[in-house]
């Protein structure tokens, strides 16, 4: 698909709506952008990383009283970094080098098809930008989406 300007803002407001709607239990979001944060690319594309990012961190905390996701921006050096913080469980440190492999799951068969994230890194490479997985300090994990910024 040809670029388009992508309104990098309602993109994770609608991965957002979209996953509280089928979230089973208590799922706090919260979500913390400077506003007009535009990018060029697809917006169908991105809203399916963001999509990902928000039901892993949904899929990561099901079950806590205090399930929480925090969403974050940042343009800097003409980037736009997006973070997905999350204070679920983390990512076991030899889980970290396969995260982003095809079919790398922990979720039950049935449950998850190790894709997305894989997906989702592909997609941020042909965005000419980045996905990171870390480890908050604090405890839970902390997906940082990095784009090249159109304008903000
Ligand atoms: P799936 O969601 O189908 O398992 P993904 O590629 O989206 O596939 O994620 C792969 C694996 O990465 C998950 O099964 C899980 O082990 C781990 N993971 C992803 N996001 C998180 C998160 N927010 N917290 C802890 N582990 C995560
Ligand atoms: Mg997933």
């Amino acid at each position: 698909a040809a670029p388009e300007e992508v309104d990098v803002n309602e993109v994770v407001e609608r991965a957002v709506r979209w996953v509280s709607q089928s979230a089973a239990g208590k799922f706090a979001v919260d979500i913390d952008l400077p506003p007009g944060l535009r990018c060029r690319g697809s917006s169908g594309q991105l809203q399916q990383v963001a999509m990902n990012l928000v039901q892993n961190a949904c899929d990561a905390t099901a079950g806590q009283a205090d399930a929480q996701l925090l969403v974050t921006g940042q343009v800097a050096d003409g980037k736009l970094e997006l973070r997905f913080l999350d204070n679920g469980p983390g990512i076991p440190e030899a889980n970290l080098a396969q995260l982003f492999e095809p079919f790398f799951t922990t979720k039950p068969v049935g449950q998850g098809t190790g894709l997305g994230l894989s997906i989702s890194y592909g997609i941020a490479e042909r965005h000419g930008g980045h996905l990171r997985a870390a480890n908050r300090p604090e405890g839970g994990a902390e997906f940082t989406l990095t784009l090249p910024v159109e304008s903000c």
